[in-house]
């Protein structure tokens, strides 16, 4: 072994050594279909607006560390029930992090616990925070197993239950009356975490529950909404707990850039809707073109992205690629989605260039 090797062996926890990264496939050069991003920009006009805003930001003093007008601003323009605070995150991949920290205990493994598939870093926060993390899958036709839910549930008393709400990366809502099944079953010793990343798409929500349930956090990103590129995320619950929360996020984890162009863009929210409204379209052309392929199965998608069952998924992927279109094969991830394609709805103009090369893909 080489003195550097010893040297990881000596130091870093074995299972982070045993672990793969998160890996980001390569976009370059490609029609980006495969990380739900929204393919629109801010207008010019407001885009040299906001130029003219970040060029006199504060670069060289700490972020206010309260952030409170940028919460303010997620409040007001993002639908927050009265009463109730947020707490922001770089990007909701943080927000989940800190809640596997705030909630990771010494004495005894604590467990994270979620449908599965679903967002993956749910199970890799756990681990990162030396959790268990227990799955419980999905049926067959992609809803939730409650029963099976409900006795994983009762078996590991878990700390969190995450819900994907939509799910990814299979697109479809889980049942409400469900939801409310898990919130009430956890009552007393876990928390239930609604993630309403696609909720733009969705509209479908959780937060006007909050009032109803101490144990709910409904947790949201602008990610899917057009600013995937400033990593904000925010997450709503009890005042008592986002305070528990909030002890464990590191100071100034929203830098300067990411509060004055949240704060510019939630002035123009409207855009942003519109946006979401065109999307919105756009997926149900899309999932009508994509049903009109014979041997291709759509399922239902309340989310930017479309699931679809393919006769060989790996095999479609590569052609992809080689039109240049990425998308993602998620056909590996989990039984049931086996021969499954993830793609994410983009422009008119993209998505007729995604269906051409789709149509090449499956000649054979
Ligand atoms: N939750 C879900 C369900 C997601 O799919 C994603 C991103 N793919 C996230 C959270 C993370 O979003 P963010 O960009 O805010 O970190």
């Amino acid at each position: 072994m080489s003195a550097i090797d010893t040297l990881v062996a000596n130091t870093i926890r074995p299972d982070v050594a045993a672990m793969h990264g998160y890996h980001v496939a390569d976009a370059s050069g490609f029609i980006k279909l495969d990380a739900m991003e929204n393919p629109y920009h801010l207008p010019e006009h407001l885009l040299q607006e906001l130029g003219a805003r970040l060029a006199v930001a504060t670069l060289n003093r700490y972020p206010v560390a309260s952030y409170a007008t940028t919460r303010q601003k997620v409040r007001d323009t993002l639908g927050v029930p009265a009463g109730y605070d947020v707490m922001l995150g770089n990007g909701s991949d943080e927000l989940i992090a800190i809640l596997c920290m705030a909630c990771a205990q010494q004495e005894r493994r604590a467990v994270v616990l979620s449908p599965t598939p679903s967002f993956v870093m749910y199970a890799r926060s756990a681990q990162y925070a030396g959790m268990d993390y227990v799955g419980v899958p999905v049926k067959a036709d992609l809803t939730l197993d409650l029963p099976a839910m409900l006795a994983a549930i009762e078996q590991h008393k878990p700390a969190l239950v995450f819900l994907s709400y939509p799910n990814n990366p299979t697109g479809n809502l889980f049942a409400e009356s469900d939801i409310v099944a898990i919130i009430k079953a956890l009552d007393g010793f876990g928390l239930a975490v609604v993630d309403e990343a696609y909720e733009p798409f969705a509209q479908q929500t959780f937060m006007d529950r909050l009032p109803q349930f101490d144990n709910l956090v409904v947790m949201r990103t602008v990610s899917k909404l057009g600013l995937a590129g400033i990593r904000l995320g925010y997450m709503s619950a009890a005042p008592k707990l986002l305070a528990q929360f909030d002890k464990v996020r590191p100071p100034y984890n929203i830098n300067v850039l990411t509060q004055t162009a949240a704060e510019f863009a939630l002035d123009h929210v409207e855009v942003l809707n519109q946006q979401a409204t065109a999307l919105r379209a756009a997926r149900a052309d899309l999932m009508a073109a994509l049903a009109k392929f014979p041997g291709v199965e759509v399922f239902p998608s309340a989310a930017n992205f479309i699931l679809i069952r393919v006769p060989n998924a790996d095999d479609a992927n590569v052609k992809l690629l080689s039109h240049k279109v990425l998308i993602k094969n998620v056909s590996k991830m989990h039984p049931v989605l086996t021969n499954c394609l993830r793609i994410t709805v983009s422009t008119p103009a993209e998505n007729a260039t995604f269906l051409d090369a789709f149509a090449a893909s499956l000649a054979a």
